[in-house]
């Protein structure tokens, strides 16, 4: 079965300006991570407007709509192009062709940018026009009950964890270091009113490796999904927390995104008859994120993520921490 890839080359005319660390680049570079594997590429429809609706404020998705073809500054990090608001609707489009995929059995990657877990629902953030992840969960609700949205970028993704905090069905664990950009996904943020347990914030330090990172999904994400039961797995595949990232203060390596894509690849197999599929945000060092984006299919395409070491005491203890919020609502 291959792996099936949703990408468009008019990603590439999203243009932030000189200088920006979220550049065309990074899509050729992911998808050079795909060289001599067993890909079926797809060509993404643009994202509906009723599916971006049924995610952010209508007023915001009039106001993105409007700036097509134009130059805007949205927010201190955040630009569109003349060709921002074509790339944005493809990759809104892209994660959904890639849940439409693994709903039919089969696993998918959205290669994507502008990336998505910043924008909120009413305001683009953080190099983020549309929640491209949200809005394919959001699409899958129509078809199954229980999304588990895995977060391993660097970076807290506020805008998909406030879309959904409030909300049952739709899970969302984060693994990011703190403090950091955005400043939001401390443990004690677990949801709220019917969604309370159902946001799972993992903070880590600077620092954490790929042994960290192994033991906070085996020592929170494994349990938590034994007792939520996915029928959908899906995956904000940020690149970032690798040790070449330039913005990331992590040290995992392309082997460490290979141990988290198993532990994603396990839940979908165990729980959602293997309905699995991965949306790229942040990375921003082109060879790391190859690199990654590389392991990380390897392993959808079935291949046994390897060993890791232990984790470290600070490891140890962030997990700790999370586990004495979450307690109240699962069991570990
Ligand atoms: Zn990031």
């Amino acid at each position: 079965m291959p792996l099936h890839v949703f990408s468009d080359d008019a990603m590439l005319l999203h243009e932030p300006g000189p200088g920006h660390p979220e550049r065309p680049g990074r899509l050729v570079a992911a998808r050079r991570g795909m060289d001599g594997l067993d890909v079926a590429w797809h060509r993404p429809t643009p994202a509906p407007r009723e599916a971006l609706e049924a995610v952010h404020d209508p007023d915001y998705v009039a106001q993105l709509l409007a700036l097509d073809g134009r130059t805007a500054l949205l927010d201190p990090d955040t630009v569109t192009s003349d060709g921002s608001i074509r790339a944005a609707l493809l990759a809104a489009g892209a994660a959904i062709g890639a849940v439409d995929t693994a709903l039919s059995g089969q696993p998918a990657f959205a290669l994507v940018r502008p990336p998505g877990h910043h924008a909120e629902r009413g305001a683009a953030m953080g190099f983020c026009l549309l929640d491209n992840i949200a809005i394919a969960a959001e699409h899958a609700r129509k078809t199954v009950e229980r999304v588990l949205i895995v977060d391993w970028d660097v970076h807290a993704g506020n805008g998909t964890a406030h879309l959904f905090e409030r909300r049952r069905d739709v899970l969302v664990f984060d693994t990011h270091q703190s403090p950091f950009y955005p400043g939001t996904g401390h443990a004690h943020e677990v949801g709220a009113e019917d969604g309370l347990g159902f946001t799972v914030n993992v903070p880590l330090p600077a620092g954490m490796d790929d042994g960290d990172y192994a033991h906070a999904f085996a020592a929170l994400l494994d349990p938590i999904a034994e007792q939520f039961r996915p029928e959908l797995v899906l995956v904000s595949a940020g690149y970032d927390a690798h040790t070449d990232d330039p913005l990331g203060e992590m040290d995992v390596t392309d082997e460490g995104f290979a141990v988290l894509a198993g532990h994603a690849r396990r839940i979908a197999d165990r729980y959602a008859s293997g309905r699995l599929a991965c949306v790229l945000e942040g990375g921003y060092d082109l060879d790391a994120l190859a690199a990654s984006v590389r392991a990380t299919s390897q392993v959808l395409l079935g291949a046994a993520p390897p060993a890791v070491r232990g984790p470290s005491r600070e490891g140890i203890a962030a997990v700790r921490r999370v586990i004495e919020a979450q307690k109240p609502y699962w069991r570990f």
